[in-house]
């Protein structure tokens, strides 16, 4: 696990991994890291690391990683190694081509949530200014994109409202759809921390996670809904706060919209938002919803935390906006301790998301058809920018299959892997003419593509990454990029070659525009932030040191707006042939697509992927822990390892996304949310059989 001989010099950077942005101080021999220590500093993990952090840097230096550029003719031919030069120019011809034959909008690209805000933001404005076109999009969309949408419309930006450390005042602890103790370790630690010392906590979670009753802490509630019911629970808690006099009147009467709050009280009043008329639909007695609703709204600080288990949902927006309205009518937003935040997956999706990765918006989350905004954008970039909002990721995939979308580049995300329905994102890839892929790695989308260009470790980006509390935090390089060129940079160089002068010096350089451009980040620089501490936005001249509680005195859009959020249950159905619904998730010791902890020696990781059944759907199937098994969907089959499991409810089956080899999305569906199309990982009907079995 460890590097090498003494440390003789150290830089503190930042984890690579998940979202809340722990601050390590790489210590070095040389060009080579001998260990990764927590920094006592840091302000988001204040001296503590998990696993991944601390352990899982050496896919870094990893015999995979691909050091030179490479293009091909066609994806049956081999690779060939080529200069940078020759991979830059034979790349913007191929898409040139593309447009003159097809038209401007049949390219398109995709930014990553790993990758640092400036080399986030080169992309978007690549597309934007050497594309012309909006066909730009975030691997947010599979995990966040409603977090945007639902928290913009209620409270006014798309932004978690607290800082980590408020949850140290909070009093009641509501965590719904997300399981910090695997996939936000140290913020999970905190949060176990505050219910040690008698914060009261709720869960509202399919599975008994670990949070639900571990050493010294257990849940007052636990409400395991049927997956797909996320809207019928929160609805119900809310009619219970509405219903029961629980309103925190002075506060909705300051801070709210009185018309969106009246419209809100008299639909969520119905009848059929009780919990008695929910049981059935979402499996939790209606007086488990009632306890857990009150108290919430008489515990004293509420605070919410969630996470893909809210978002990945047909409804996903309707949720977030669910969670929201609750803390608006109960008063729990705009101090320490109360508040609703998003537990972000990837270390850097707050940021992709500010800078501008949306089809419909801008850095800082302006509207692209904003003539005004447009127009600071043209003057400074000396571009002339399409008012209409480009293609998102399905769009892109549904656009390549019908002819009009025929060139992508796909900055560090594995999509042929992530995204939803596999068969149907490998048939899209297959349908492009040019796919271009900035990676360490040859990963699964790699297989589509016409060219590689080899990225950069975070060892070596310098740059920044905003975290789950938007807390800007600097990435700083130990060694100069082992391929020879910032991501950034060959982006571009790419641009210059479609025609649009772009570049700059330095990644401070690339600061300093999206500080000139975006409002939230005016006061940020890499001088700011390499002579304090790591800040978070908004920052600039009403709030230079940066902003860790928002909404304090009034929202960003001015008053709280309640948003109606009718439950729908999901298109997806169980039924005789598929009467199981499985769930997904991440545990501990991987990360995402595993693309970086599978190339991480470390003797405690995990092997495989395997299915988690509970004891009765097992008996009935004759599964015994242990055996192989066939998980198939209406959209496709793969086969995994069981592991009988007693967190799992009865028909509810769970499995990780992290190895090619079980690849849980070719069974997925491209059922999304109605608003963003997030795609419904959280609720697919399946079979489980004893593999080899009819
Ligand atoms: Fe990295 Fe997240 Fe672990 Fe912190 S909690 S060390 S950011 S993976």
């Amino acid at each position: 696990i460890l590097g090498h001989g003494q440390p003789n010099r150290s830089v503190i950077t930042t984890c690579a991994y998940c979202g809340v942005g722990c601050s390590f101080r790489a210590e070095l021999q040389g060009d080579e890291v001998v260990r990764m220590t927590p920094h006592k500093d840091g302000g988001a993990n204040e001296g503590h690391s998990c696993v991944k952090g601390r352990f899982a840097w050496g896919y870094a230096t990893h015999a995979d990683r691909i050091l030179s550029p490479m293009i091909r003719e066609t994806t049956n031919a081999p690779w060939r190694e080529v200069s940078w030069d020759e991979a830059i120019s034979y790349a913007a011809e191929r898409l040139k081509a593309i447009q003159t034959e097809h038209g401007t909008g049949a390219i398109g690209g995709i930014t990553s949530s790993r990758c640092t805000n400036e080399e986030v933001y080169a992309v978007q404005k690549m597309v934007r200014a050497a594309f012309h076109n909006n066909n730009v999009d975030t691997c947010a969309r599979v995990c966040h994109s409603p977090t945007g949408y639902g928290l913009k419309n209620t409270f006014g930006t798309s932004a978690g409202t607290q800082d980590f450390k408020s949850v140290a005042k909070a009093d009641v602890i509501l965590v719904v759809g997300a399981n910090p103790t695997d996939a936000h370790p140290v913020f999970a630690s905190r949060m176990k921390r505050r219910l040690r010392q008698g914060a009261k906590l709720i869960v509202i979670d399919p599975r008994r996670i670990d949070l639900v009753r571990s050493p010294h802490v257990e849940a007052a509630h636990h409400l395991p809904l049927r997956p797909g019911t996320n809207v019928a629970v929160i609805n119900a808690i809310a009619h219970t706060i509405v219903t029961e006099g629980l309103v925190d009147e002075a506060f909705v009467a300051e801070r709210c919209e009185t018309p969106s709050f009246d419209r809100w009280k008299e639909f969520i009043a119905l009848a059929e938002n009780s919990p008695e008329a929910l049981e059935d639909v979402t499996g939790v007695p209606a007086e488990d919803i009632r306890a857990a609703a009150r108290l919430y709204a008489t515990g004293g600080n509420g605070a919410i935390y969630y996470g893909l288990g809210v978002t990945e949902h047909s409804q996903g927006s309707s949720m977030v906006m669910g969670l929201a309205n609750l803390a608006m009518a109960t008063g729990n937003i705009g101090r320490e301790g109360v508040g609703v935040n998003p537990l972000r997956g990837q270390n850097n999706v707050q940021g992709s998301c500010d800078m501008g990765s949306f089809p419909h918006e801008l850095p800082g989350y302006r509207h692209i058809s904003d003539a005004a905004v447009r127009g600071e954008f043209e003057a400074h970039w000396q571009a002339s920018l399409d008012p209409e909002p480009g293609l998102r990721i399905p769009n892109m995939f549904a656009a390549a299959l019908d002819g009009s979308f025929r060139g992508l580049f796909v900055q560090g995300e594995d999509i042929a892997q992530s995204d939803p329905n596999t068969l149907h994102v490998s048939a899209a890839l297959q349908a492009m003419e040019c796919v271009i892929v900035q990676d360490l790695f040859l990963n699964e989308t790699a297989a589509f593509a016409h060219v590689f260009f080899p990225g950069t470790s975070f060892l070596e980006k310098d740059g920044t990454f905003t975290n789950a509390e938007r807390r800007i935090n600097r990435v700083r390089p130990i060694k100069p990029p082992l391929q020879g060129m910032h991501e950034w940079e060959t982006v571009a160089r790419l641009a210059r070659a479609m025609g649009y002068e772009m570049g700059w010096p330095d990644g401070a350089a690339i600061m300093d525009e999206i500080a000139a451009l975006t409002p939230t980040f005016a006061g940020v620089s890499f001088e700011k932030l390499d002579s304090g501490k790591s800040i978070q936005w908004p920052c600039n001249d009403a709030t230079p040191d940066g902003t860790p509680v928002m909404h304090a005195s009034g929202f960003v859009r001015g008053k709280g707006q309640f948003m109606l959020t009718r439950y729908v249950p999901t298109e997806e159905k169980t039924n005789r042939r598929y009467p199981l619904i499985l769930t997904t998730g991440r545990i501990l010791s991987q990360y995402n697509v595993g693309a970086q902890t599978r190339r991480t020696k470390n003797s405690m990781w995990h092997g495989e992927d395997v299915l988690e059944i509970h004891s009765h759907d097992a008996d009935i199937r004759g599964i015994s822990d242990g055996d192989l098994v066939s998980l198939g969907s209406r959209i496709g089959a793969t086969t995994i390892r069981a592991v009988i499991s007693d967190r799992m409810p009865q028909g509810v089956v769970y499995t990780t996304f992290h190895h090619p080899e079980s690849g849980a999305n070719v069974v997925t569906t491209e059922l999304s949310d109605w608003a963003t199309n997030c795609p419904e990982y959280k609720v697919t009907a399946v079979q489980v059989t004893l593999a080899n079995m009819p």
